[in-house]
């Protein structure tokens, strides 16, 4: 029984980003604990912060899984690991960034687990791969998807309409 819903954002900008967000995806889909209920579409999205490096490929899945939160995160760092990830710096280049926006609406606020995200309200990034599965899901109190999106810049946003 795969009770709980949840979104996880995906992104890379190393080594065929969109090949590892692809195989990120399939990799989920093949874990027994979870279940993939919709994928966005891809989006290639400008380096925000650190701006010295490849632009990025994004996309956001919402899951079921029976997985509690904290395996769930244990379970992405682990795939973040066997994808080559190597954590450097802040906003640093990485093969694969796996992040739980958002978990059954539940609210955490631990050293290693802060639920919802608390920088995806703000990111155009993550709500314009959530906006296509999930426009009218609220994150936290900061509004629905469809109407934190419409707040962002997403001029450098662009969707990939072909390749999935
Ligand atoms: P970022 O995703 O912000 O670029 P990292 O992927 O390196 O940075 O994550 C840094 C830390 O963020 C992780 O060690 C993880 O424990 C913590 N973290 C807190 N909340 C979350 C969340 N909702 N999803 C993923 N990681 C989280
Ligand atoms: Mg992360």
């Amino acid at each position: 029984m795969l009770k709980y819903t949840a979104l996880i954002a995906l992104g890379s900008n190393l080594s065929e980003p969109v090949a590892q967000v692809q195989r990120a995806i399939d990799c989920l889909k093949k874990h027994n604990a979870i279940d993939i209920i919709a994928s966005s579409r891809l989006y290639r999205t400008a380096p925000v912060g650190y701006l010295d490096q490849p632009d990025f490929i994004n996309a956001a899945v919402q899951i079921e899984t029976t997985l509690e939160p904290m395996l769930l995160l244990q379970l992405l760092n682990q795939v973040e690991a066997d994808f080559g990830r190597e954590r450097t710096f802040q906003n640093a280049p990485r093969t694969l960034d796996l992040d739980i926006i958002d978990y059954a609406g539940q609210i955490w606020n631990t050293e290693r687990l802060t639920l919802p995200h608390p920088r995806a309200h703000e990111r155009g990034f993550v709500l314009m791969p959530l906006h296509d599965i999930v426009p009218n899901v609220y994150l936290g109190e900061k509004g629905s998807v469809a109407d934190l999106l419409a707040q962002v810049d997403v001029s450098d946003i662009e969707c990939l309409h072909d390749v999935m």
